[in-house]
């Protein structure tokens, strides 16, 4: 067994399932034998160990329980249980994160894209650090760009407040439309932020 090959179960609707899916996709791991799961940092179920071959058998098997992934669009949203699951929620993360799951643009954007979404201002998802960032607070949304909680961090910066889903969802896509027009290739927000400012955005996102 080759203990570095893994694979990782994509659009399992941001950490969430329901205890029937939940059950399936146990029954699913034991056929299959495999020797560790693991629940990864983006909210995704890793199953570690995998023979090559039985992994994609046992893709091919999950396929009905995972979310289809969008035409180019973001790697992936993590969003907390906001007002649906706990009781400091002032907006609902979970159908927001849907809705930013589905995203999709005619190119591919330049680098990996990931979303935290916070259903209020403890921002459990860490929006701040994440490329797309978006928090609830009493006035609505808080959308922030251009973080990174990797090896060279980031603070994202507030490109608006006080959004509705409509209007977040909006401009998350302006953002990334922005974003995906004059970034380098390979080049993450964050980077792409230090050289094109945030008042630009703001200039390109906020006038259309
Ligand atoms: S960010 Fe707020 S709503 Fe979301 S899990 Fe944390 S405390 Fe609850």
């Amino acid at each position: 067994m080759n203990q570095k090959t893994y694979t990782v179960v994509p659009g399992l609707n941001m950490g969430l399932f329901s205890p029937k899916d939940l059950e399936k996709i146990v029954a699913i791991i034991n056929k299959y034998d495999v020797p560790m799961t693991k629940i990864t940092s983006a909210q995704r179920l890793g199953l570690l160990g995998m023979d090559e071959e039985e992994q994609q058998k046992l893709k091919a098997e999950l396929k009905p329980l995972t979310r289809p992934v969008a035409v180019n669009g973001v790697h992936y949203v993590q969003a907390c249980p906001g007002s649906q699951w706990c009781k400091f929620g002032t907006s609902d993360s979970l159908a927001l994160g849907a809705r930013l799951e589905k995203l999709s643009f005619a190119e591919p954007l330049p680098g990996k894209v990931k979303v935290g979404i916070s259903g209020c201002r403890m921002s459990c998802t860490e929006p701040y650090v994440r490329d797309v960032g978006i928090f609830a607070t009493k006035k609505g949304w808080t959308l922030v760009f251009g973080g990174n909680g990797g090896g060279n961090p980031r603070l994202g910066e507030v490109v608006a407040e006080g959004l509705t889903d409509d209007q977040v969802v909006d401009l998350a896509q302006k953002c990334l439309t922005v974003y995906q027009q004059n970034a380098k290739t390979k080049s993450r927000t964050a980077r792409f932020m230090e050289r094109f400012g945030i008042d630009a955005l703001k200039e390109a996102v906020l006038a259309k």
